[in-house]
């Protein structure tokens, strides 16, 4: 095995199904199925969960609702997928930690460092909820600030293309796919592979990043497997 723990970021956008906007409960399903295959290799992993599909803060304020009051609601609306995740993966048998960064002691965990580490260690499969738990984050920032404090070797960024391209690849037929890129190529080829925040992150910490199709079956349980599966940026 490559890839001793892992976080793997799934986008709120990915819980929707094709009407863009609520939860898929076929999405969940298949969510869960990927994440316990990946975790039978033995790969200590985390999930840190989006809220796009639901709320985001830039959306709200377009449309005259306090910034704040909107980042809040977008780090609700990652509770709500994660616990409907939380449930998939518990029906098929898989206990899952709940954590939040947001105090919620009726629904879950608050989010202590020591104590989630002690989870994965343990072989337990983490969810976490609610970002970093302060407005004007994303949750790619909070995915890359999370993987680097329990220590993950990787970030796994879930998304619907094969990895890094030098222009939408569903857009472009002759879009060019990179198989592995560094972060200074990304940058002085404008690629946006995460918001600006959460890249400088990554890159100043050197914390490599990999960007996959997650609806590829199986391609999850290959990365952690080792195999060279989406793009490597590091
Ligand atoms: N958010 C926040 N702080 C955080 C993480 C998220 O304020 O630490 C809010 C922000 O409004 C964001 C929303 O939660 O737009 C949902 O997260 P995001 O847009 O990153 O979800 P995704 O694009 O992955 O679905």
């Amino acid at each position: 095995m490559l890839y001793r723990r892992v976080l793997l970021k799934l986008s709120g956008e990915a819980f929707a199904g094709e009407e863009r906007i609520g939860i898929s409960y076929e999405r969940l399903d298949y969510f869960a199925q990927e994440i316990i295959s990946a975790k039978e290799t033995g790969c200590e992993i985390a999930v840190l969960v989006g809220g796009g599909n639901l709320f985001r803060g830039t959306e709200l304020e377009a449309l005259g609702i306090d910034r704040a009051s909107g980042d809040y609601m977008g780090m609700l609306a990652t509770m709500l997928n994660s616990l409907a995740l939380m449930d998939k993966l518990e029906q098929r048998g898989i206990t899952t930690h709940l954590v939040s960064s947001l105090k919620m002691d009726e629904v879950a965990e608050p989010y202590i460092r020591r104590r989630c580490i002690h989870h994965l260690e343990k072989g337990r499969l983490v969810l976490l909820a609610c970002g970093l738990g302060r407005p004007y984050f994303s949750t790619d920032t909070a995915a890359v600030q999370r993987a680097l404090e329990i220590g993950a070797d990787v970030v796994l960024k879930a998304t619907r293309v094969k990895g890094v391209f030098d222009k939408d690849p569903e857009k472009f037929h002759d879009a060019k796919f990179y198989e592995n890129i560094t972060f200074s190529q990304a940058i002085e080829n404008r690629l946006e592979i995460l918001d600006i925040t959460a890249f400088t992150l990554c890159k100043d910490n050197s914390l490599p990043l990999i960007v996959f199709n997650i609806f590829e079956k199986g391609a999850l349980k290959r990365i952690v497997s080792g195999e060279k599966v989406g793009t490597l940026v590091s």
